[in-house]
């Protein structure tokens, strides 16, 4: 005899006793018990699996056999027969994601002529798969409104337990898979019906507000992720408080935090533009400064400097001026303004390539750094996490270069 799945009539359902049929070891440790009664959801139809106890043993998972109910313990009970209890809270969580799908399915059938392909009930939100290609904004909103105009109006689940025969009775949305001898039916009257064996709300209203976050195209059609009841009051909490957070900080009210993000952008843009500008003087002038007081040596002068406080770009743009001059190579080092990391550019003017080598320089420097980096001959850089061992890395890079 199949375990009697009582949560099918009545999935308010939260204590029971039943009577222990068989309890197998695991190869894993844990035991497999089966009853001839259970409360116990197993995971299926996207519905992840109750947890709960059984006595005073943890139920760990649950899932389908052959049409029994197998729940996973850790260890076996000892009497012939245990109480049951389901961790309630998070059973009606997942009736109330489970039967908001229902409701949104409906909603998009109407409003899109969509039809449900796939179902995922997730940790944190819920997935459908649509057979569409796009949807608009305007069009979500619209599901949106029915689905939750369904929710104010309160509408009873109704359960129908009908034979193969009697299906055509009903305005199905998906016929069964396979043939059975009887079936389990959940109809929202005038609005979705379709076979289900997972657990309901009683009436619409207990799903609570139904919340699409995002949409994204996916093989053969579009995915929705949506937030139910509790999930959806936690999740318009979060969006509050971030975005209550955000308005305090640019000093706006919330309707206009777009206006003031442009604003914003603009503004940077325009500083970012004066700062290349004077990133660009200035290195002018220091790489001026640095190539009068290099010391020449055979002709050649090997300019090594270090910059503290500064970003990439600053490094980089004083090592391409610098090598502008004329028999002239730069070993250019910067450390960024939290003084955690560092970055180098190497450069050398092109009439001194490929005799010096700025790639090969590179390679010698880096491991002081605990850094990576490459370029070519002419120019080459990288960066490490380690601004003590500039000056071994430039002193190293510099015997590369000149052979002592
Ligand atoms: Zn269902």
């Amino acid at each position: 005899m199949l375990t009697a799945r009582l949560y099918y009539a009545n999935s308010y359902v939260k204590e029971f006793s039943a009577r222990v049929v068989s309890a197998a070891p695991l190869p894993t440790g844990n035991y497999a018990i089966i009853l001839d009664r259970t409360v116990f959801y197993p995971e299926s139809g996207g519905q992840p699996a109750d947890t709960g106890f059984l006595d005073t043993i943890p139920v760990l998972d649950v899932q389908e056999q052959s049409g029994d109910i197998v729940h996973i313990t850790p260890s076996c009970p000892q009497q012939q027969t245990v109480s049951g209890r389901i961790n309630w809270q998070r059973r009606f969580d997942h009736m109330q994601q489970h039967s908001g799908e229902h409701v949104l399915t409906g909603a998009c059938r109407q409003i899109v002529k969509a039809s449900n392909t796939g179902f995922h009930l997730g940790q944190v939100s819920s997935q459908i798969d649509l057979d569409i290609d796009v949807i608009t904004d305007g069009q979500l909103a619209e599901i949106e409104l029915v689905a939750n105009t369904m929710v104010f109006n309160n509408v009873p689940f109704r359960i129908h337990m009908v034979t193969a025969e009697e299906l055509s009775n009903f305005p199905l949305r998906k016929q069964p898979a396979k043939h059975y001898d009887s079936l389990r039916l959940i109809e929202v009257p005038d609005f979705d019906c379709c076979p289900c064996g997972g657990t309901h709300v009683n009436a619409t209203g207990e799903i609570g507000l139904i919340k699409i976050r995002s949409w994204e195209r996916k093989k053969n059609g579009i995915r929705l992720d949506f937030v139910c009841g509790h999930r959806a009051l936690t999740d318009y909490q979060g969006k509050n408080e971030a975005v209550k957070d955000l308005a305090a900080r640019l000093s706006v009210p919330p309707a206009e935090l777009a206006a003031a993000y442009e604003k914003q952008a603009d503004r940077l843009a325009a500083v970012s533009k004066e700062l290349a500008t004077a990133r660009q003087e200035l290195c002018c002038r220091l790489a001026q400064d640095l190539y009068a007081q290099a010391p020449e040596t055979a002709g050649i002068k090997i300019i090594t400097h270090t910059l503290a406080n500064v970003l990439p770009a600053a490094v980089g743009e004083l090592a391409r001026q610098l090598a502008t001059y004329e028999y002239t190579v730069a070993l250019i080092a910067g450390v960024s303004p939290d003084n955690t990391k560092t970055h180098l550019v190497f450069a050398a003017n092109p009439a001194l390539t490929p005799a010096f080598n700025m790639n090969t320089a590179l390679k010698a420097a880096l491991p002081f750094l605990d850094g990576k980096g490459g370029g070519s001959p002419q120019l080459a850089q990288g960066g490490g996490a380690k601004p003590s061992g500039i000056p071994a890395g430039l002193t190293a890079a510099q015997k590369v270069l000149t052979g002592k």
